[in-house]
């Protein structure tokens, strides 16, 4: 797709119709690491560095059963804890930091996980990645998370030429309506790791190929493609990826 010439307000327009998409294309889009407080959240957030949500997922239950609040993490016996954390990798800092974030949150905020942004990103272990997870998945504030499949998409989509990871928050916060950062940051993460891979990504089988500036990235032939799809809706991404690619003209007009 060309879009050399595009102004400010036909990308702004491209982007919504590409959010739009996306909406449609992962439906299931959620934060993948498991809670149910925002302490977890916060815990299970330092935890997920450097390793998947599902090797977290595997420690947590018995970590939150027995962690149950900020204090409990202030006093906790390093060497239990160690011993908890050490399938998901580097356990000795992650250790060090979610003790940390406990002392913390005891000293300064009563023992409660803050509800802004300037606050989380004081709390050891927090940088204002995981303070956005926490503001949109367990506060409901409206938040983007910039992870790396977030900065490679929407530098590819050329939503934004930024790379740095505050000022692609901001350039993509401009495009998109701020009630909708939070799952259009599922959604565009959820894209990146079952369609648009960083080294091959499966442009032949995507939905967003026509509003892609980097659309042909990957093999657009459907057959090869489709075999890059990865996740548990291979089936259902392949075909609507099938529908999207056999009919061009009644999709475009149908926009
Ligand atoms: S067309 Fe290719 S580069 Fe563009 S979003 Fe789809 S998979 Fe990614």
């Amino acid at each position: 797709m060309a879009v050399k010439e595009e102004t400010a307000l036909g990308r702004k327009r491209r982007a919504r119709r590409m959010a739009r998409e996306l909406a449609e294309i992962h439906p299931d889009a959620h934060c993948e690491l498991d809670h149910t407080n925002a302490l977890e959240l916060a815990v299970a957030t330092i935890l997920s560095a450097q390793t998947t949500d599902v090797r977290v997922n595997e420690v947590t239950p018995r970590l939150f059963a027995k962690f149950r609040t900020a204090a409990d993490y202030a006093a906790a016996d390093r060497t239990e804890l160690e011993e908890l954390l050490k399938p998901t990798g580097f356990f000795r800092n992650k250790t060090d930091s979610v003790i940390k974030l406990g002392q913390a949150l005891v000293e300064r905020f009563d023992g409660e996980v803050p509800r802004t942004l300037d606050e989380l990103v004081t709390l050891p272990g927090i940088g204002r990645k995981t303070a956005n997870v926490i503001l949109g998945n367990a506060f409901g504030v409206p938040g983007i998370t910039v992870d790396t499949h977030f900065s490679r998409l929407v530098q590819r989509w050329r939503w934004t030429t930024e790379t740095d990871p505050v000022k692609i928050e901001h350039a993509v916060g401009a495009l998109i309506d701020k009630r909708d950062w939070t799952m259009l940051s599922h959604r565009v993460i959820f894209h990146g790791r079952r369609v648009c891979h960083a080294r091959k990504p499966a442009c032949g089988a995507c939905t967003l190929a026509r509003e892609c500036p980097a659309y042909g990235t990957g093999p657009t032939d459907f057959g090869t493609a489709v075999k890059l799809l990865k996740g548990p809706r291979v089936t259902e991404l392949a075909d609507l990826a099938e529908h999207y690619h056999e009919a061009p003209t009644s999709r475009a007009r149908s926009r």
